[in-house]
C-alpha cells in the first residue's frame, strides 16, 4: 500500500505494510479528538524499538541467526503490553503495527497498560523442540533489557502459547535472580498463570460476537460461522460458536480449507489439528484448495482469526456474512473496511473484538503481584462484563457520532492515551 505519511527513516516505502494501515487509521479518528489532536504525532511515533540478533546453535552443531523484534509503542498509561510472535514473515512495520494496536486496544477496554509487541523471524516448524527453546531463551536474554513485571509484560501470539512463556520467565527470573512470574502472562498454571487465560481471547471473540450478533437481529443457534485461523483464538471461538449451537460451515488455516454444510463437528477438529498440525485431511469435510473461494462461502459471520491484512479490496465485495468478527490484530485493510461499510456489513473491530486475550493477561499480572488466585467463574464472569461494557461504549459512540465501530473505538482508545500524555506532559 501506498502510505502519504511520512515513512520512518528505518522502513522503507515497501516494508511500510501494516503500519500504514494503522496511521490510516489515525488519521480517521483524528478529526474526533478535539484539541487532543495536537498530540496525535504522539500516536504515530513507537516510544521504542528494538532490534536483536538472536544467534542459536541448531542440533546439527551449525549455528543460524534470526532477526528478533521488541516494540513498546506507547507507555503514558502504563507498562508496555503485548504478545510475541514467531513467524517467518514477521517485518518490523508488522511488529509496529501490532505494538500500536495493543495501545489502542488496552485503552479502548481500559486495562492499565500501554502498547507493545515482539517478534521472531523464523518458522518455527523448521526448529526442534531445543532449538526452539534455546531461541526463546536467546530472544528473552536479548530483550531483558527493557521488559519486566513494571516495564513491559509480553504474552503469547500466533506459534507461541504457554510453554513459549515458561521459558521466557525462567530466563528472565535466572537474569534476575529471582523468580518473577509477573514478567509475562498466557503462563502455565503450574507457574501463575490464570485460569480461563487459554481461553480468553476466543471467549471474548464470542461474547462481543453475540452483542453484535443481538443488534443486528441475527440469532446464533443455527447461525452459519465461517473462520480463518484455527489456532488459540479461532479453535476456540469456532468451539464456543458451535457450544451456543451455531454451525461452523469452514475452516481456512495456513494449509487448507475444510468446508461442511451441516457443522464441522469442532471438538474432533480439534483432536485432527493437534495430531497432524493442520485442518487438511479432516474426515467428514470437504476441501477446497482454492484458497481465495474462503471469502465467499455463504455465512451469517465471518471470523479472521489468523494474521493481518487478509480481507482487502480484491475479497471484500464477495464477503456474504452479515457481520465479521475481528479475531485477528488488523486483518481488514482500509480499502476494504470502506467496501464492507458502504455493502452494510458490521465490522466488530479487532481493537474491541480480539481484547478478551489482554483483559484476562491483565487478571493474571495482578493474581500474580498479590499470588491470590481467583476462580474461573469470577475470570470469566468479570471478562463477560467488561468485553460487554466496552462493546456498549463503543457502539454508543459509533450511533452518536454516526462513525464505524472501528473509529469509535479508536476515538476511546486514542483520547484516553492522549489524555493520559497531556497530564504527564512532555519530560524533562
Ligand atoms: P495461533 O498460532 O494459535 O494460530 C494461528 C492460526 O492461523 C493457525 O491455525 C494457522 O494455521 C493459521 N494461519 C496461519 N497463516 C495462515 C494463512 N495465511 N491463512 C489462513 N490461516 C493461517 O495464533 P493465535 O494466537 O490464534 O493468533 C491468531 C490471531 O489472533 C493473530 O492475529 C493474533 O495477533 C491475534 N490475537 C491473538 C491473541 C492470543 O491471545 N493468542 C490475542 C489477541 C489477538
Amino acid at each position: 500500500m501506498n502510505s502519504p505519511h511520512q515513512i520512518p527513516s528505518y522502513l522503507t516505502q515497501r516494508e511500510v505494510g501494516p503500519w500504514a494501515v494503522y496511521l490510516e487509521q489515525v488519521d480517521r479518528v483524528t478529526p474526533h479528538l478535539g484539541k487532543l489532536a495536537r498530540w496525535v504525532e504522539t500516536l504515530k511515533r513507537p516510544k521504542r524499538i528494538l532490534v536483536v540478533d538472536v544467534p542459536i546453535e541448531r542440533d546439527d552443531g551449525s549455528i543460524a541467526h534470526f532477526e528478533g523484534y521488541r516494540v513498546q509503542h506507547n507507555t503514558s498509561r502504563g507498562p508496555g503490553k503485548g504478545g510475541v510472535r514467531f513467524h517467518q514473515d514477521v517485518t518490523l512495520s508488522e511488529v509496529m503495527a501490532l505494538s500500536a494496536w495493543m495501545t489502542v486496544k488496552n485503552a479502548a477496554v481500559n486495562v492499565p497498560y500501554g502498547g507493545a509487541k515482539g517478534g521472531i523471524r523464523v518458522d518455527p516448524r523448521t526448529l526442534s523442540q531445543g532449538e526452539l527453546q534455546r531461541m526463546t531463551r536467546r530472544y528473552t536474554s536479548e530483550i531483558n533489557i527493557i521488559i519486566g513485571p513494571n516495564k513491559d509484560i509480553p504474552a503469547p501470539d500466533v506459534n507461541t502459547n504457554e510453554q513459549t512463556m515458561a521459558w521466557m520467565m525462567d530466563t528472565y527470573s535466572m537474569n534476575q535472580g529471582s523468580t518473577a512470574s509477573g514478567v509475562v502472562t498466557g503462563k502455565p498454571i503450574s507457574l501463575g498463570g490464570s485460569l480461563g487465560r487459554h481461553d480468553a481471547t476466543g471467549r471474548g471473540v464470542f461474547v462481543v460476537g453475540c452483542e453484535a450478533a443481538h443488534k443486528r437481529g441475527l440469532s446464533i443457534p443455527g447461525a452459519r460461522i465461517a473462520v480463518q485461523g484455527f489456532g488459540n483464538v479461532g479453535g476456540i471461538t469456532a468451539r464456543l460458536f458451535a457450544e451456543a449451537g451455531a454451525r461452523i460451515v469452514a475452516v481456512q488455516d495456513h494449509v487448507t480449507t475444510v468446508v461442511c454444510d451441516s457443522g464441522l463437528d469442532v471438538v474432533a477438529l480439534q483432536a485432527h489439528v493437534t495430531e497432524h498440525g493442520s485442518v487438511a485431511g479432516f474426515p467428514g469435510a470437504d476441501e477446497v484448495s482454492d484458497r481465495a473461494r474462503f471469502w465467499a462461502i455463504d455465512c451469517d459471520i465471518l471470523v479472521p482469526a489468523a494474521l493481518e491484512q487478509q480481507i482487502t479490496a480484491a475479497n471484500a465485495g464477495q464477503i456474504r456474512a452479515s457481520i465479521i468478527l475481528e479475531g485477528a490484530n488488523g486483518p481488514t485493510t482500509t480499502e476494504a473496511d470502506d467496501i464492507l461499510s458502504e455493502r452494510g456489513v458490521l465490522v466488530v473491530p479487532d481493537v474491541i473484538a480480539n481484547a478478551g486475550g489482554v483483559t484476562v493477561s491483565y487478571f493474571e499480572w495482578v493474581q500474580d503481584f498479590s499470588s491470590f488466585f481467583w476462580t474461573e467463574d469470577e475470570i470469566n464472569s468479570r471478562l463477560t462484563r467488561i468485553m460487554r461494557e466496552a462493546f456498549a461504549a463503543v457502539w454508543q459512540i459509533s450511533v452518536d457520532k454516526q462513525v464505524s465501530l472501528r473509529t469509535a473505538a479508536f476515538i476511546i482508545g486514542c483520547t484516553r492515551v492522549l489524555e493520559a500524555r497531556e497530564m504527564r506532559g512532555l519530560y524533562p
